[in-house]
């Protein structure tokens, strides 16, 4: 009889966790134990900001299995407290060390899993160690935070970096009544959204009152004599603060890797092939410590997020357990919500696009409902659709808004995984009730505007353009409309008045034609080209507009 498969895995949360149990799944006969350096395994880090806000009242909540459950459920030896320190890859052993003891110890594997997740950033700057500055990635640490929020009664907060780990502790803490505010070091809030789909997101967090300074770093922490922080930038200023909370990205957690001579990326992720395994056949890693290729632009890149490093662990199993597995790459599908705004992406942005030397693409931008306007409550999505401008290809989509943002950012995601192009999402069908969405769901109607263009029915304008074009501006809302707020030189030719008006047009002059939403502009541009206008349409329209000038 074959002597039973021995496999050690390294870190018991999301990655790990979910080896171990699909691994006993597909072989009753292995021995399998988890190691983590934490006193907890399987937890869930993605409810880590809501529990600090009270949202998730009891921290066991956040338990999803106890190294209990592992063993008596599934026969699976879970190591908690113990952190692997080191990977003998000549003998096939690992080192570990018990963090109750100090014991060092060594273990056997046959295979060996490394999902030790990612570090924290933490600003080298002064003052990062002092009391009261908290970064986010454990149970203990969201502890630490709530009892220094329960025994401190802090009022005001800053926290460092606005992406979603930031975003969505902002909010936790002006639930918990904080004055918050946020410092990021670039010039938008959510680095994952192109900076003009930021744009709702940065005055929703105005509107919330919160203070937000882009564009800037922290260059030092301070304490005072009573214990209260002073946060000072780059740029001079300074904010006093009673707790702070560093959010500025994270870090793969590849040492263990690196010091055993395994292969790490230039983002210093640990290099897997598409089976996850590591340049050592022996040994296979996922989740956030592992680099992978991006699908839509091929390049190798971090994607720090739970749903890829659960794809990621039952491929690796798989692979170690002889079957066919094949790690299609990850597109960076997110969603993440605060004050009641939802935003969400999935493939590359243009930022992405230009960052992989890819120029072959074109973004358009609507606002529609998130369901029929006839039915009450419709809210409106702000979505960016980017695709090949040769073949129709979806590369990207991004969108803001209060309802019915994750549904179609699910369907684009899976559109991009199948390679659809724009001509398929036209012929989508999604289900609709009123109070769901429409009839032309916002998901078939970015497909439309995608391919009004790619047919050549509509020719866009370039907003980034906008303040040197010699073009005719012409805007086609209402006179109300155009009186409340309009873009600088345009003039107003509503669009029932066109027809009657065409006379003032310029033959010889290009004109961008623009409306609220981008639809009346697009009859507008039909109209005047079959009467031989050289015409464009702003893409989106005002609303777009003040995502690119705020
Ligand atoms: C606050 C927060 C909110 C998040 N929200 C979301 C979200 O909404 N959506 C989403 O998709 N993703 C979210 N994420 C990211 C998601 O949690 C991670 O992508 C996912 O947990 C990665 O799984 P992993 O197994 O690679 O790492 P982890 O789940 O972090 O597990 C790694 C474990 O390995 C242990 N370890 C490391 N080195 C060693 C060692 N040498 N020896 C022993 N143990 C070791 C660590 O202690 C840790 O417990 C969030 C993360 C955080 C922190």
């Amino acid at each position: 009889m074959n002597q039973p498969k021995r496999v050690l895995i390294v870190g018991a949360v999301a990655g790990g966790a979910s080896c171990a149990a699909r691994l006993r799944r597909l072989d009753e006969q292995a021995e399998i134990v988890l190691f983590d350096r934490g006193p907890f395994a399987s937890f869930a880090n993605c409810g880590l900001p809501y529990y600090v806000g009270g949202v998730i009242e009891d921290e066991r909540q956040l338990l999803l299995a106890s190294p209990d459950l592992f063993r008596q459920r599934f026969n699976i030896e879970v190591r908690t407290r113990n952190e692997v320190a080191a990977i003998d890859r000549s003998r096939c052993e690992i080192e570990a060390r018990d963090l109750a003891t100090g014991r060092l110890y060594r273990e056997r594997y046959d295979a060996l899993v490394l999902s030790p997740g990612a570090t924290p950033l933490r600003p080298q700057v002064p003052g990062v160690d002092l009391p009261g500055i908290f970064a986010l990635r454990t149970i203990p640490d969201s502890r630490d935070i709530r009892e220094w929020i329960q025994t401190r009664r802090p009022a005001r907060a800053v926290v460092v970096g606005a992406g979603l780990i930031g975003l969505e502790m902002t909010e936790n803490l002006v639930r918990r009544g904080l004055q918050v505010t946020v410092v990021e070091r670039l010039p938008q809030v959510m680095p994952a959204l192109d900076p003009e789909m930021a744009e709702p997101v940065s005055r929703r967090l105005e509107t919330n009152r919160v203070a937000l300074h882009l564009d800037d770093a922290v260059s030092a922490f301070e304490a005072d004599p009573n214990g209260a922080l002073r946060v000072t930038t780059h740029s001079g200023r300074s904010f006093a603060a009673d707790l702070v909370i560093l959010a500025a990205g994270t870090r793969p957690e590849s040492d263990l890797a690196k010091a055993a001579g395994l292969e790490v990326g230039s983002s210093g992720g640990i290099r897997v092939d598409e089976s996850m395994r590591t340049s050592d056949p022996r040994i296979w890693a996922v989740g956030d410590a592992v680099e992978v290729r991006d699908l839509v632009t091929g390049q190798w890149r971090l994607v720090p997020l739970a749903g890829p490093a659960q794809r990621q662990a039952r491929v690796a199993v798989d692979s170690i357990c002889g079957r066919e597995a094949r790690f299609r790459g990850a597109q960076g599908t997110m969603v993440c919500g605060f004050f009641g705004l939802t935003v969400a992406l999935t493939g590359a942005t243009e930022k992405d696009l230009r960052g992989a030397g890819i120029s072959d693409y074109q973004a358009v931008y609507l606002h529609p409902g998130s369901h029929a306007g006839y039915y009450p409550g419709a809210k409106p999505l702000h979505m960016k659709l980017i695709f090949r401008r040769g073949d129709g290809r979806i590369l990207g989509a991004q969108a803001v808004g209060e309802e019915g943002v994750e549904k179609r950012i699910d369907v684009l995601a899976v559109a991009i995984q199948k390679q659809a192009t724009v001509f398929d999402l036209e012929e989508c069908e999604l289900c609709y009730a009123p109070q769901y969405g429409a009839a032309k769901d916002p998901v078939n109607l970015a497909g439309m505007v995608a391919a009004n263009v790619l047919r050549g029915d509509v020719q866009l304008a370039p907003w980034e353009e906008l303040p040197q074009t010699v073009a005719l501006l012409v805007d086609v809302r209402d006179p109300d409309e155009f009186a409340a707020g309009h873009i600088d030189g345009a003039v107003n030719v509503p669009l029932g008045e066109l027809r009657r008006r065409i006379g003032e047009l310029p033959r010889e002059r290009e004109i961008w034609v623009y409306c609220e939403l981008g639809q009346r502009s697009y009859y507008a541009v039909r109209f005047l080209r079959q009467n031989g206008f050289q015409v464009r349409n702003l893409s989106g329209g005002y609303q777009t507009y003040w995502g690119w000038y705020p």
